[in-house]
């Protein structure tokens, strides 16, 4: 933990974390946000990288739909819904007081198939990313060939003498553990003391490995790497610094674009999109917004959400110290019932990247967290888990927020904001069993 007397001094500089060491709910709005092209000058990646991304998977489609049938709808590309959610719009506006002007839609990355959650774009991503690297290097993939072939009992049995690891809380190393498993790979996931036993259970059913740890998150990657390192046929995915990961969660935003035209929203500079997404690490929540941002540009609004007792990007982002501070300096204790942000250290990778581009952040209580989980499943019909409601807290904070409503003056939207749109980024969930989610709808946490 951090010296009493550095503590003290953040606190003094930056007033909010008082409240945030209280474990209470803020509204942040990033001083440090630039106008995009002023933004990107330090940028290490730029437009050309996410459709390099977006080019691999399209060369993937073949394979990814030869092994999951599942997605042969969509011809291969794993792919979410965008859904307009009006009548949750009207319980947030008739239970939270806060009325959104313009309009709400969830992005379904809950129902991204094979993985189940917004993994499925950056992990998925980086499994396949490596096996095109090694199956070119060994000349298992000719110019012209369709990776179908890749799924050949030739390939998967070169691919059997090679380890794909990952520290994870739960879902990255379910996207990792799966896709890694479907190309044959040996696939071992660490997982943190605080990752759920079904999730374990159904990686082990993939013929996954799973260690299991008493420790946090940090512990379980610290370990992975350490045992990765030591095989030279092992790779090692890290999700705090993947570049891989980061684009792979940017392609989103491409395809965004065709579903807003779609459904006839149109953005621009007057068309704000404000768009919230929970954070963990950051890799997700970062590699989506740094998407919209190329896309959008200045018309992009992106707020991150954690919650209040890990709220690690916050931190780093309002300290500038990014990855060289923790909640635990903080004297929180970085646990929480979203098990998906459940990250006590930000990416630095990420921080430092995204501090001139995203909005701002929300913190939100656990109770709070169950009570948007019912609210979507009682006025939309549909089940997220816990970590991926946190996104909620954007909608729920914006109308009564003074910073939010000082943020929306100072960028001249006041007389645009009937024609805005709002997405809540649904992280997590269509794979969450029946008596799990039974014991959710059921959780009423206190809200000190
Ligand atoms: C991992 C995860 C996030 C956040 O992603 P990070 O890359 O860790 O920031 C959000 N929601 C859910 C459900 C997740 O599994």
């Amino acid at each position: 933990m951090m010296e009493k007397a550095e503590r003290e001094r953040l606190t003094g500089r930056f007033p909010i974390l008082e409240e945030m060491q209280r474990a209470q709910e803020v509204d942040w709005i990033n001083p440090g946000m630039r106008a995009y092209e002023q933004a990107m000058e330090g940028s290490s990646l730029h437009m050309e990288d996410i459709d390099d991304a977006e080019a691999r998977l399209l060369r993937f489609a073949p394979f990814i739909e030869r092994c999951f049938p599942e997605t042969k709808e969509r011809g291969g590309l794993i792919e979410s819904p965008l859904v307009p959610i009006p009548r949750m719009q009207e319980r947030i506006c008739e239970k939270y007081g806060s009325a959104l002007p313009g309009r709400l839609l969830l992005k379904k990355d809950s129902h991204l198939a094979i993985a189940g959650s917004v993994k499925a774009r950056g992990g998925i991503y980086e499994v396949l990313k490596h096996t095109e690297d090694l199956a070119l290097q060994h000349g298992l993939l000719k110019e012209g060939d369709s990776y179908e072939k890749l799924a050949d009992p030739k390939c998967r049995s070169f691919f059997q003498d090679y380890t794909v690891q990952v520290g994870s809380t739960g879902n990255l190393g379910m996207s990792i553990g799966i896709m890694s498993a479907a190309v044959g790979y040996k696939a071992i996931v660490h997982m943190s003391a605080d990752a759920r036993q079904w999730k374990k259970d159904l990686l082990r059913a993939h013929g996954v490995t799973v260690m299991e740890y008493e420790s946090d998150y940090s512990e379980a990657v610290k370990n992975g790497r350490r045992l990765s390192d030591q095989d030279p046929k092992s790779y090692f995915v890290d999700d705090e610094n993947s570049k891989d990961l980061f684009l792979g969660y940017a392609v989103a935003a491409k395809r965004l674009t065709g579903q807003l035209l779609e459904q006839g929203i149109r953005v621009d500079e007057a068309h704000p999109l404000f768009v919230y997404i929970p954070c963990g690490v950051g890799g997700a929540p970062g590699g989506v917004s740094f998407g919209l941002k190329q896309v959008f540009r200045d018309a992009a609004h992106c707020f991150f959400a954690e919650p209040v007792q890990a709220p690690c990007m916050a931190l780093g982002m309002i300290t500038g110290l990014h990855n060289r501070i923790c909640v635990q300096d903080m004297g929180l204790t970085g646990m929480t019932h979203a098990d998906g942000l459940a990250v006590g250290r930000p990416s630095g990778f990420v921080g430092g990247l995204m501090a001139p581009m995203i909005s701002g952040e929300f913190t939100v209580k656990d109770a709070n967290l169950y009570h948007y989980m019912r609210d979507l499943l009682e006025t939309e019909d549909i089940f997220l888990e816990p970590s991926a409601c946190a996104g909620f807290q954007g909608p729920v904070r914006f109308g009564q927020s003074r910073e939010v409503r000082e943020y929306v003056e100072r960028m001249e939207f006041s007389g645009l904001m009937e024609r805005a749109t709002h997405i809540v980024w649904a992280t997590g969930g269509s794979l969450v069993p029946e008596t799990v989610r039974e014991e959710y709808k059921n959780t009423y946490l206190d809200a000190f």
